[in-house]
């Protein structure tokens, strides 16, 4: 499944505290502006974190995301490193340019991430 993109900024910057262009609120998409809709790898980078969201079950996806946030900054005492290390970004990341990822993902594959 795909995401339902929802353009508001105001949303997204709420739901992330200003500091992303896009966040996931499953099923939703939340874009910041209506130009990054043409963005097809920020849309891919979304559409994993939906896929492991879906995965998970969705509440334990957020939960996890938040510990494993919280454990990331202990390790580097860093917000964006904390963030950019999340198993779930690590994953999103290093694959968001591949417009096929998707389609061959196996289950549960941020778990290598970790
Ligand atoms: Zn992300």
């Amino acid at each position: 499944m795909k995401g339902k993109i929802i353009v508001s900024r105001f949303w997204t910057n709420i739901f992330s505290g200003r500091k992303a262009v896009a966040i996931v609120i499953f099923p939703f998409i939340f874009l910041l502006d209506r130009r990054y809709r043409h963005d097809k790898y920020l849309l891919n980078h979304e559409n994993i974190h939906i896929r492991q969201a879906a995965e998970m079950l969705v509440v334990p996806f957020y939960i996890w995301y938040g510990v494993e946030f919280l454990l990331r900054y202990l390790q580097y005492k860093k917000f964006r490193q904390a963030y950019l290390n999340i198993s779930f970004e690590r994953e999103a990341y290093r694959n968001e340019k591949n417009l096929h990822y998707l389609k061959n993902r196996r289950f549960w594959a941020f778990r290598k991430y970790f």
